[in-house]
């Protein structure tokens, strides 16, 4: 590891401010970040820790939604009697991911902030534009079972690894932010995470300096909250796919992850084919979530495996276990 200074900030402002100049970092939880500086992967000069801030608590929001503060940590959150029973989705998505001690360390913000999990991010051995921009993209020509079907470029094929962040795009949340300069602003999931084109070492639409300080969830919606995990192992690995719903009469909300740079949601595909039998329906679905997808021959395997996942889940809801 290389050498850093570092500072506790007092408050988000003054957090901001101090992360403007290049090199400076947040810590938060530290279970991404403190990996990749292990691996000389990420190189901060300077570590801004926020474990200070006054960001942990979940509150109810006028319009009777829920704010939840960007220190708030997975566990939390996952626990919060209203997450579980009013946005179920969004805890299982948190218990499907990493383990209990991960998730008590890991923060609501370094959560939607944690970097690809392409092998070749994390190999400094071999060329990886993200992590070197214009040095190549070994992915594309080696091992790209795990990595992204749709929303990938000619310089970079890594898919997005958050679970929570794809059942908080189903959840239609915002992202609060706060700029050095004081001024705040709500994002969109879809507002802040960039797809790569040809600069994949810009995840997000964030500025310099720019501090995630919570995420606000809109008012629950009301149906089955399902978020169904396919990995390589039953627990402690990335989603090779998952598909968050909810599902009420036929309305229904769909996102899936592990297929893109960002959780991949589709509006216009909700609605077909409602009437059909859930073998059907997925497949139409998904066969209109995924136009223009661009899967390699290793991960083409995603999309039939999306489809089933998805009639396993609207059939588990037809019958009332989902
Ligand atoms: C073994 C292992 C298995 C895992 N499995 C899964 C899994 O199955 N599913 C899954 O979703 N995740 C998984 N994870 C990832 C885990 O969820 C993340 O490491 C964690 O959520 C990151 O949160 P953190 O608070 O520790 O972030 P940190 O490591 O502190 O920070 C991560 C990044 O976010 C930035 N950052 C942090 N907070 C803010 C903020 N408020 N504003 C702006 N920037 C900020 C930091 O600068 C850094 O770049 C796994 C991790 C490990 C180590
Ligand atoms: S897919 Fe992206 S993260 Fe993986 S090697 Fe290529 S540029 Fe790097």
């Amino acid at each position: 590891m290389r050498a850093f200074t570092y500072e506790r900030a007092r408050t988000p402002q003054a957090a901001s401010h101090a992360t403007l100049p290049a090199g400076a970092k947040f810590i938060a939880g530290g279970t991404n970040l403190l990996d990749l500086m292990k691996l000389d992967i990420e190189r901060p000069t300077h570590l801004v820790d926020l474990g200070d801030l006054n960001l942990r608590a979940i509150t109810g929001t006028r319009d009777g939604g829920l704010h939840v503060g960007a220190l708030v940590t997975n566990t939390e959150l996952a626990s919060h009697p209203r997450v579980k029973t009013e946005y179920g989705v969004l805890s299982r998505a948190i218990l499907a991911g990493a383990s209990g001690q991960i998730r008590n360390k890991a923060t609501t913000g370094g959560n939607l902030l944690q970097r690809a999990r392409c092998p070749y991010f994390y190999d400094t051995n071999l060329p990886c534009n993200k992590r070197e921009p214009g040095s190549g993209c070994a992915a594309l020509t080696g091992l790209s079972r795990p990595l992204a079907v749709i929303g990938t470029s000619d310089a970079c094929i890594a898919q997005h690894p958050s679970d929570m962040a794809v059942a908080l795009r189903v959840l239609d949340a915002t992202v609060n932010t706060v700029r050095p300069d004081g001024r705040e602003r709500a994002l969109t999931l879809d507002g802040l995470y960039r797809l790569p084109g040809d600069t994949p070492h810009l995840e997000t639409t964030l500025e310099p300096g720019e501090l995630i300080t919570g995420v606000t969830l809109p008012p629950p919606v009301a149906g089955t909250h399902v978020y169904r995990k396919v990995r390589d192992r039953a627990s402690y690995a990335f989603a090779l796919v998952s598909v968050a719903a909810i599902l009420n009469g036929k309305a229904a909300r769909f996102a899936f992850g592990g297929v893109a740079p960002r959780p991949w949601r589709v509006e216009e595909a909700e609605g077909v084919s409602v009437d059909t039998a859930p073998g059907r329906r997925a497949s139409a679905v998904i066969d209109r979530a995924f136009e223009g997808a661009r899967p390699t021959a290793q991960n083409a395997f995603k999309l039939p495996l999306l489809r089933g996942t998805l009639t396993a889940v609207l059939e588990s809801a037809h019958g009332g276990q989902a």
